[in-house]
């Protein structure tokens, strides 16, 4: 980095006085924008992590862009927090699970998310009031002699008995 003058893009002093109300101030609305970038719900579990890292880069990446573009280049606040937002919305926090978010119901054998809409014997809809989905239960009820599964015998999968 060259010890250079700086440049001085920050500062108008042509004797104009800066608006009263906060809400027009372009570096706070940046700062806003950069907040919001870096500001998204946490992951809820380790896969969902790795779902959130590439987007919380990108965002990152723009966040960084954005406040380059005006400490270094002198691009206008304003104009750089509409279009970092602009960028956000491409890589919007979704797509995984937010910690605090309740996990789908789902069967407690094969984890699948219960779906009613699968109903067939071997569906993934909930079997009556168990909390096993059709196609375990129904893995269950066909085995053979030497089967045994959590359905079958909870117990034996540190499960309770009931
Ligand atoms: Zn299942
Ligand atoms: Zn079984």
């Amino acid at each position: 980095m060259s010890a250079g003058q700086n440049g001085a893009a920050a500062r108008d002093s042509r004797g104009r006085l800066a608006p009263a109300t906060a809400s027009t101030d372009p570096l706070r609305d940046l700062a806003k924008a950069v907040l919001e970038a870096l500001d998204i719900p946490h992951a809820a579990t380790f896969g969902d992590d790795k779902v959130r890292e590439p987007i919380m880069t990108e965002r990152v990446m723009h966040a960084r862009i954005a406040l380059e573009g005006v400490l270094e280049r002198g691009d206008d606040p304003g104009w750089s927090a509409d279009f970092l937002r602009a960028r956000l919305a491409e890589h919007p926090a979704d797509g995984y699970r937010h910690v605090g978010e309740a996990a789908p119901p789902s069967c407690g054998r094969c984890r699948t998310p219960f779906d009613s809409t699968d109903q067939s014997f071997d569906g993934a809809a909930r079997s009556g009031a168990t909390p096993w989905c059709r196609s375990c239960v129904d893995n269950c009820h066909e085995g053979s002699a030497e089967h045994v599964c959590v359905i079958c015998d909870p117990a034996r999968y540190g499960g309770d008995a009931r």
